[in-house]
């Protein structure tokens, strides 16, 4: 049997991930599954798949999660040093979907167990990726990609030389605001934003579409996890979102990943890496869908773009500046203290104001480095934020 922990396991990708666990649940024992808020949730799998251990994020909510789970033999957890136990616990695959940089010390714990990291969390690649590949390296530890387009250009490489790649192209779908005229966008609400035209998700990555900040720690990520030269790397836009990524060699062949929108597909390639197994998900009729379009990711209305690329040209800390300041302002406009493409000024002020202060980017990125500047772009960021309301 092999043992299993889930990292986030009460959101979008977790409970996917459980869904696909409980399909050959003979195959599986499930060590650890940390939550949030939702203990109920958190309980509920924990009891369903008989795990060893339950962890919720937020210590408030230990005794309801150790009521929920009296006499099951179920140990019960909370806050972030419970967080880092858990992910000491051997493993042998360990699924890493918390949202945030708060993924980031649990995983990093996981590699250095040696366990394999599906890795949903791609904020760890943003804000450490350096970090990150030389801690699995020490400990003979592998990280999957579990990011759609990362999966699919993970896939497209399988069997390729690194040294012949010309271009990788991740595709976006456009989220929520594709069609709006530009006018229209400071007016937009948080609550249109989480309308996903094609992705089922969780909130703070469905706004994240919307804006494309989420493509924009995607072109990070494909920087720090494929050691690709950023002038290789584009994003375009295509609203049907079946292809997820495109890798162009230099004989001029593009090897593109298709399928349907369903992350059961890259969490179920890492799972069962290197093998390929039946899954669950839809495949496709090509003649039914018709036709396949693109459009540009045009970096005038989606400016989180254009700033991923001076983070990738600038590196070192500037990519967890840069996720720390749009996890606040993402923050600010889900409370309504900002509008919608403030949350780009604010990321784009905070860059500016940190990078102002000597000493800030360019330190070695370790995990108190990095957890330090995550802080101080928090910080920069609510100052802003007051600034603009004031
Ligand atoms: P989600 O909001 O649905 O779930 C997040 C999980 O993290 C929950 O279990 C929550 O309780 C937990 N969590 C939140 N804050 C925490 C904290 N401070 N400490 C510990 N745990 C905390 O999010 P999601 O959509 O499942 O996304 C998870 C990660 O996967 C994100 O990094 C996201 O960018 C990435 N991802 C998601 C999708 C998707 O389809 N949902 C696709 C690609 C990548
Ligand atoms: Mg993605």
């Amino acid at each position: 049997m092999r043992r299993i922990s889930i990292f986030g396991a009460t959101g979008s990708i977790g409970q996917n991930t459980l869904d696909l666990i409980g399909r050959d649940r003979e195959a599986y024992q499930i060590v650890a599954l940390t939550g949030g808020q939702n203990v109920a949730q958190l309980a509920a799998d924990a009891k369903r798949f008989n795990a060893e251990l339950a962890v919720t994020a937020d210590p408030a909510r230990l005794a309801d999660l150790r009521s929920a789970l009296a006499g099951t033999g179920i140990e019960a957890a909370a806050g972030p040093s419970a967080l880092l136990d858990a992910a000491s616990r051997s493993a042998d695959w360990v699924m890493s979907c918390i949202v945030g940089s708060a993924g980031l010390a649990p995983g990093l714990r996981a590699l250095e167990q040696g366990a394999s990291l599906a890795l949903a969390n791609k904020e760890s690649m943003v804000c450490a990726g350096p970090l990150m590949l030389a801690t699995a390296r020490a400990h003979d530890a592998t990280i999957l990609p579990v990011d759609s387009e990362h999966s699919a250009v993970f896939q497209a490489l399988i069997g390729e030389d690194i040294a012949t790649v010309e271009r990788v192209i991740i595709t976006a779908s456009g989220g929520a605001f594709r069609d709006w005229p530009l006018a229209d966008l400071a007016k937009a609400t948080p609550e249109q934003a989480a309308q996903h035209p094609n992705w089922d998700m969780g909130q703070r990555i469905t706004i994240d579409s919307a804006s494309m900040f989420n493509k924009a720690l995607e072109l990070i990520e494909t920087k720090e996890f494929f050691q690709i030269d950023p002038s290789r790397i584009e994003a375009v836009v295509h609203p049907e979102s079946m292809i997820h990524a495109l890798v162009g060699f230099t004989d001029g062949a593009l090897m593109a990943h298709v399928g349907p929108p369903d992350m059961r597909h890259a969490i179920g390639f890492a799972l069962h890496y290197p093998d390929r197994k039946s899954l669950p998900v839809e495949r496709l009729d090509l003649v039914a869908l018709g036709q396949f379009t693109f459009r540009s990711a045009d970096e005038t209305r989606w400016p989180a773009l254009r700033l991923a690329r001076g983070v990738m040209a600038t590196g070192g800390l500037s990519g967890a500046v840069f996720n720390a300041a749009k996890e606040r302002a993402l923050d600010g406009f889900i409370d309504k203290r900002i509008g919608f493409q403030q949350i780009a000024s604010v990321v784009e002020e905070v860059l500016s104001r940190v990078s102002a202060q000597q000493g800030h980017i360019d330190a070695d990125i370790t995990l108190d480095n990095v957890m330090n500047a995550d802080h101080l772009a928090r910080v920069r960021a609510d100052e802003i934020m007051t600034e603009l309301e004031g």
